[in-house]
């Protein structure tokens, strides 16, 4: 949802530099390659900020299943995307609180960038 109100924010945000930019120059073949080299070259960083932000963060969650790792049943938490990390076409694996905090930790120590669930 944050990720999407994000991406609406982005769109709006070429309005005006569009219209700004074909204003000043004129309406003409040039000035909308001037006008989309100007937006492409803002909208890379943006874009670069929105996909590595934690904002991509997705998490799955299960009321009540059996944690893959431990066994016990309690909610169940999987993480399927974030920052740097993608497991979207793995096999789900879903833990429970405590073995999904010990897996976070271990994957933030090898380098990923995961904020982890909030409760
Ligand atoms: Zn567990």
């Amino acid at each position: 949802m944050k990720r999407f109100l994000l991406y609406l924010f982005r769109w709006q945000l070429s309005t005006p530099i569009l219209w700004v930019v074909v204003r000043n120059l004129g309406a003409g073949i040039w000035s909308t390659v001037a006008a989309n080299l100007i937006g492409g070259a803002i909208f890379f960083w943006v874009d670069r900020f929105i996909f590595t932000s934690y904002a991509v963060e997705v998490w799955q969650f299960k009321d009540k299943g059996r944690c893959d790792r431990c066994g016990r049943e309690e909610s169940l938490w999987r993480l399927v995307r974030a920052a740097n990390y993608d497991r979207r076409d793995a096999r789900p694996v879903f833990l429970c609180m405590d073995c999904s905090k010990a897996k976070t930790d271990a994957l933030r120590a090898q380098g990923y960038r995961i904020r982890g669930k909030s409760r």
